[in-house]
């Protein structure tokens, strides 16, 4: 690898995804974690220097990051896209649950410096979109279930993977989610079933479930590791960082690299 290192500040440092991001730089030689910026009362994570995002500004000018990564929560995300925006960072987004206003902010953001987002930062999942689009597309009119589990403290449902994958679900075919089932339920043929369940550390998993004709098909994903969204998470940033403002897709990365 050559050239510097892309510098990166890590928004939600002292979280469970921060904390792996900063973790996982640790063994990368094209990226470095300058500042960490979180409202836990945490001085550093992993030798990271972490700055109260009141610091932000501050902090941006101090450590001079290229890109930040934000794993917090939308209200977070919101609260620290306009410093990135006077330092000219380049922002990687992997917090899910915005609401539509809340993307709206995002998307003009993207117009002053560059936005990466994705609900899901493995590979895996990527691949798996592009498959679901290709089997719903050749098995019209299976019918449609799909189902993700994550650990306890998970605060949105379904999980921002799990829409990603019903969006993707829903430009192939006209059909209208259904969040679990109770009492006289019967399906019908125009729904796709929503089901969530929380427990656990479980890191991730997702199935979508095609069934007709007399047969079932099944496409699923599970995350093994937090290190899986980390490392694509660190791949995006590095590859953002010093492009034109625009909103880009992890997709974009997977393609060009
Ligand atoms: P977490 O609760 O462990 O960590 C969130 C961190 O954000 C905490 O340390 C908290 O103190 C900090 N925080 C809260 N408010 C803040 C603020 N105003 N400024 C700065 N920091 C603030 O949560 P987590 O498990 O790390 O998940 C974070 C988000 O990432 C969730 O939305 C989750 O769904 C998402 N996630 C996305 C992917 C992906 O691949 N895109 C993967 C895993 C998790």
């Amino acid at each position: 690898m050559s050239g510097d290192p892309t510098r990166i500040a890590v928004n939600g440092a002292a979280g469970r995804m921060g904390q792996t991001v900063i973790e996982t730089a640790t063994d990368r030689e094209n990226v470095e974690v300058v500042v960490g910026i979180d409202v836990a009362d945490a001085e550093t994570v992993d030798g990271v220097p972490v700055a109260d995002p009141d610091d932000a500004v501050d902090a941006f000018a101090e450590y001079e990051p290229d890109a930040l990564i934000d794993f917090t929560v939308p209200d977070a995300t919101l609260g620290i896209v306009d410093a990135c925006v006077e330092h000219g960072v380049a922002v990687v987004v992997g917090t899910t649950g915005f609401n539509e206003d809340q993307l709206s902010y995002l998307r003009r953001t993207s117009e002053f410096v560059p936005v990466l987002k994705a609900t899901n930062f493995s590979r895996g999942i990527q691949v798996l979109l592009r498959t679901v689009s290709e089997a719903v597309g050749a098995l019209d009119g299976y019918d449609l279930e799909l189902m993700e589990t994550h650990h306890n403290q998970k605060i949105d449902a379904p999980s921002g993977t799990a829409k990603t994958i019903l969006e993707t679900v829903q430009e192939e075919r006209d059909v209208d989610p259904v969040y679990g089932r109770e009492g006289h339920a019967p399906r019908e043929d125009d729904e796709i079933g929503v089901l969530v369940r929380r427990a656990g550390d479980i890191r991730g998993e997702h199935e979508l479930v095609l069934a007709g004709n007399d047969e079932v098909f099944s496409l699923s994903h599970r995350a093994e590791d937090r290190g899986v969204f980390a490392a694509g998470a660190l791949d995006a940033a590095a590859w953002v960082a010093g492009r034109n403002p625009d909103w880009y897709t992890f997709g974009a990365v997977i393609d060009e690299s």
